[in-house]
């Protein structure tokens, strides 16, 4: 396995819409592989192909470093299609591809999703709470969209500086980041 490097903020990479897998061959379960490391060693709780530069409708979460969410086994999503959601709640989120920015974002509270599991076995389920929020914001990334695109435009604005430097390739973190 290997620690695969993050892109930030500004990379052309995180604006594409990424491409649907058609099937999992070697090469993308060794990137699964190295996708789980690489959030691991970041302290992270999703992960999304496009974030380590490769522009496919694949995501990795694994929530159960998060106390009330232990019991939730790490997972391997592809080719994600939301089919209903319920409720609406304010939630913090963070990105790996936005180092030390934070912010609190309204999304729904649940939804049904249509997925591939790492077999390419389809599956439909149901997922509420933290599991539902990362899938949501992870496949905004499939989509080439960003948690701060969701900020109203006071917030946006007070974050200018912060993601411009982020842009520049000033952002630090206890994580191997992209070369701008
Ligand atoms: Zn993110």
């Amino acid at each position: 396995m290997a620690i695969l490097p993050i892109y930030t903020y500004g990379d052309a990479v995180l604006k594409k819409v990424a491409k649907p897998i058609k099937k999992v061959d070697d090469k993308i379960q060794k990137l699964i592989d190295d996708m789980f490391e690489t959030m691991a060693q970041a302290n992270g709780i999703g992960l999304a192909a496009p974030q380590v530069g490769v522009s496919i409708r694949l995501m990795v979460v694994d929530v159960s470093c998060v106390k009330e969410c232990k019991h939730i086994p790490p997972m391997v999503i592809i080719n994600p299609q939301i089919l209903e959601t319920k409720g609406e709640v304010l939630m913090e989120e963070g990105c790996l591809s936005i180092p030390g920015v934070r912010e609190e974002v309204w999304r729904p509270e649940i939804i049904k999703l249509k997925y591939r599991d790492r077999d390419f076995k389809e599956r439909i389920e149901e997922f509420d709470g933290l599991v539902s929020r990362v899938i949501q914001h992870e496949l905004d990334h499939l989509n080439g969209e960003l948690f701060v695109e969701k900020l109203d435009s006071k917030t946006r604005r007070e974050l200018k500086e912060e993601l411009e430097a982020i842009k520049r390739g000033e952002a630090e973190a206890a994580y191997v980041l992209a070369e701008k």
